[in-house]
């Protein structure tokens, strides 16, 4: 696991402490210093009552029972009584002291007539009232009401303290534990601290823009997406680049993690989805941000995993808030997958998360802009050359380059230099393929330069060919489970299409295999999704479009629209099978020549977009073009005119 988790040392602290562990325990019981404060609070609650019940029944050695105050009276030996209270002081003529009590609640006068002594007989005798007060009266009247209550609050007081200090989730069900970044830390990530990702930065500014000022683009009734999704392999910088936006927007950033929604308690995941957007929505305008969105998000009801419905309860809950806020509420919601291919359709339908950003592996120029972004905090020795570094790492993610600037500075240190050397970075690229994370898309220096072979043919072929469309990026960095790609778009939308731009589309899509064979002499497992686009093409042409000479203007095959959506009825002879069997091998291998001719006679073309290829691994349709152009070859759409 080294690239997923390990963050920029800038980052705040809160970022590395992904709490990701107390999910898969058992929730925590009741932490064995909980069960000690019980314990000392019970024992507290005895020791204060016994001390309680000893102090008031604490009998006066000086205390003589009522009847026999009353009898004195009538002898005539008391001369005042002071009270307070229930509590008598019965002063004698002598002049010692006693004290008594009389009955509680009932009056003085009253509990002497019980006793036989009349109001002329008590006449005799001073009685002076004295109110009762004093700090011990209130404490021994209050008592029996404050102690149990100071006894519930310390108790009370007990348990929160226990709570947050175990991370007792307890008192916490439901409330959304999202990170939450302040917009004031200064430690925030900006875009500069993404390398790469071009295209992916320049859609997000759309959404800077808006949370920045959100009134002008309110103003003129801008509808403003509510949801973006990151598409991209582990270690692009998905997680990076969420924050950079809200880093660039100055805005408060919420990112939760979608297996953090989910918890052992049914109904909890729901209801964390609730308070985060009520959270949210107060703090607008900012963004909320479910990193690794699939664990909740995949396609429902499969069975698949079980049928999770505490999962599908969770994702059901976000596609409400979704669609319950308003456009105007200037929150929006970011989420980051890298198996966007299982996440629930309705995820991306209108109005949530239809706006998609694309994070693809980086080229050699991004590689070096991105180690030379975490070079910053370390010093380097004067002998590193980042670009041979970027150069030899084709492949790597963005966090594995991270990571190896970070495995380089750890050699240095243990080899107690100060800076680090070009020799600690190359020795930590090994380090870092052979690692655990050994990735299968890191292509050798063979295997790259098929892929170049490869894609550039189908670009040449492609440029060369009139009816074909122009290409706008050439790349041998993977992207899904294809080694390199070639991307061409039309120049205008077609609805209608003739056979001759078929028949070039086919060269076009064997111009990879073409090359293949003709560079090498041999031909690798890279083609064969090639060979099934062509197929299926070349098949159409025959059955559908009657573009065959041979079969003629027949169509051999017919959707039938059906319950369980559409198939295709195939309703024709052995005898035409057979022939359409033979015209589509036909198509192809006349589509195969072509394109090996083309390739033949610009050798030195293809030769040149290779070596670009192999340097750069990405090039872009400007430079594309000029290097046709350095070869004479007219670019589409342009010198031509549109074709
Ligand atoms: P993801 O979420 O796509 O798996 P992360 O955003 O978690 O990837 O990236 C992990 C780390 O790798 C980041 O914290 C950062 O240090 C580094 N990293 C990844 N991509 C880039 C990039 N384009 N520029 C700079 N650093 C990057
Ligand atoms: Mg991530
Ligand atoms: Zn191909």
């Amino acid at each position: 696991m080294i690239p997923e988790k390990m963050y920029n040392p800038r980052m705040s602290q809160r970022a590395t402490k992904q709490p990701k562990q107390p999910r898969k325990e058992p929730q925590p019981k009741f932490p064995k210093s909980f069960i000690t404060q019980i314990l000392i609070t019970v024992i507290i609650f005895f020791v204060i009552s016994s001390a309680y019940t000893l102090f008031t029944d604490q009998k006066d050695a000086n205390e003589i029972p009522f009847s026999q105050v009353a009898q004195d009276i009538l002898t005539g030996s008391i001369t005042s009584i002071v009270v307070e209270g229930d509590t008598l002081t019965i002063i004698r003529a002598d002049g010692s002291e006693q004290t008594s009590r009389k009955e509680t609640g009932v009056g003085l006068s009253e509990s002497f007539a019980a006793y036989g002594v009349t109001p002329a007989e008590l006449a005799s005798t001073t009685i002076s009232v004295q109110s009762a007060s004093g700090f011990w009266f209130w404490v021994i009247n209050l008592a029996p009401i404050l102690i149990p209550l100071l006894l519930i609050g310390f108790f009370i007081y007990m348990i929160t303290r226990s709570a947050k200090g175990t991370g007792m989730q307890a008192f916490s069900f439901g409330q959304a534990r999202a990170k939450f970044f302040d917009p004031k830390d200064n430690k925030k990530v900006l875009f500069k601290d993404v390398a790469g990702v071009k295209e992916a930065k320049q859609e997000l500014l759309e959404i800077v823009d808006f949370l920045k000022n959100p009134k002008k683009f309110l103003a003129i009734g801008a509808q403003i997406p509510k949801g973006v999704l990151l598409m991209g392999s582990p270690g692009t910088g998905k997680t990076l680049l969420a924050r950079a936006v809200a880093g660039e927007a100055g805005v408060p950033f919420f990112s939760i993690s979608g297996s953090e929604f989910v918890e052992m308690f049914v109904g909890v995941g729901a209801s964390r989805v609730r308070d985060l957007f009520q959270t949210v929505k107060k703090a607008a305008p900012a963004i909320i941000f479910i990193d690794e969105i699939d664990a909740v998000g995949r396609v429902r009801g499969t069975g698949v995993g079980g049928g999770n419905d505490e999962r599908e309860q969770t994702l059901n809950q976000i596609l409400v808030e979704m669609d319950g806020f308003e456009p105007t509420e200037e929150v929006i919601v970011m989420a980051a997958t890298n198996r966007p291919d299982v996440l629930d359709p309705a995820l991306l339908r209108p109005g949530r998360f239809d706006r998609r950003v694309r994070l693809d592996l980086p080229d050699r120029a991004d590689r070096e802009a991105i180690l030379a972004i975490h070079a910053r905090t370390k010093p380097l020795a004067e002998d590193v050359v980042l670009k041979t570094v970027a150069e030899r790492t084709p492949g790597f993610s963005g966090a594995d380059l991270q990571s190896l600037m970070n495995e380089a500075a750890i050699l240095a240190a243990r080899e107690d230099r100060m800076k680090v050397a070009q020799f600690d970075l190359i020795r930590s690229i090994e380090k870092v393929m052979m690692g655990p994370e050994r990735r299968s898309h890191i292509l050798s220096d063979k295997e790259k330069k098929i892929t170049a072979y490869h894609e550039a043919g189908h670009a040449l072929v492609a440029s060369v060919l009139t009816e074909s469309d122009p290409i706008h990026k050439v790349s041998i960095i993977a992207r899904g489970h294809m080694g390199g790609y070639t991307l061409s778009l039309p120049l205008e939308e077609n609805r209608l299409f003739t056979r001759k731009a078929f028949l070039d589309r086919l060269a076009m899509t064997l111009g990879g295999y073409a090359a293949e064979e003709m560079v090498f002499g041999d031909i690798t497992t890279g083609p064969s999704n090639d060979l099934q686009v062509a197929s299926s093409l070349a098949r159409d042409m025959v059955t559908r479009y009657g573009m065959s000479l041979e079969v003629g203007p027949v169509a051999l095959v017919e959707d039938v629209q059906h319950q369980g959506g559409m198939s295709e009825v195939r309703d024709y002879s052995e005898k035409i099978a057979a022939k359409v069997d033979d015209e589509v091998g036909k198509l192809l291998s006349v589509a195969r020549e072509r394109a090996a001719k083309v390739l033949t006679d610009h050798k030195h073309v293809l030769d040149a977009i290779v070596n670009v290829l192999i340097e750069k691994e990405t090039i872009e349709q400007d430079d594309f073009e000029a290097i046709l152009r350095a070869h004479g070859i007219a670019v589409k759409g342009k010198e031509k005119g549109v074709s």
